[in-house]
């Protein structure tokens, strides 16, 4: 079976490895989703497409993390973020290529854009200043 048939997490995960940024949309009331989910969050219908999201967003809050989980021992301190996509849906990633100094100081509200970070053999959502 094609993994793309199924709307699920690993989908999801698979298609990061592809740089692609793939949730999905309702085809009953339009609602849209990321990760991707089997039922739609607000009619509850199955009616559901793939849908690509460009990407693009703007940070809405974000936390440093000092104490990571075993997995990412070596990452902390790390950025996580919530960024709300320009499609509309709110997702987590990773959030780099900020520093301390302008221009590239993160603050709330910035213009961000996704990023695949390859580590080991899983693709990480990240998302970057978008200039
Ligand atoms: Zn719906």
């Amino acid at each position: 079976m094609n993994y793309k048939n199924s709307f699920s997490v690993k989908a999801f995960f698979d298609y990061l490895r592809e740089k692609r940024l793939m949730g999905v949309k309702c085809l009953n009331c339009k609602n849209l989703m990321i990760p991707p989910r089997l039922i739609c969050t607000a009619c509850k219908k199955a009616n559901l497409e793939w849908f690509e999201f460009e990407g693009a967003g703007a940070l809405e809050t974000f936390t440093i993390l000092h104490v990571a989980p075993t997995s990412l021992k070596d990452k902390a301190p790390y950025i996580l973020g919530i960024v709300k996509l320009n499609e509309g849906p709110l997702i987590t990633g990773r959030i780099i290529g900020v520093t301390s100094d302008k221009p590239k100081r993160i603050r709330i509200g910035m213009s961000v854009k996704a990023d695949f970070i390859q580590e080991s053999d899983s693709t990480i959502l990240a998302f970057k200043p978008n200039n």
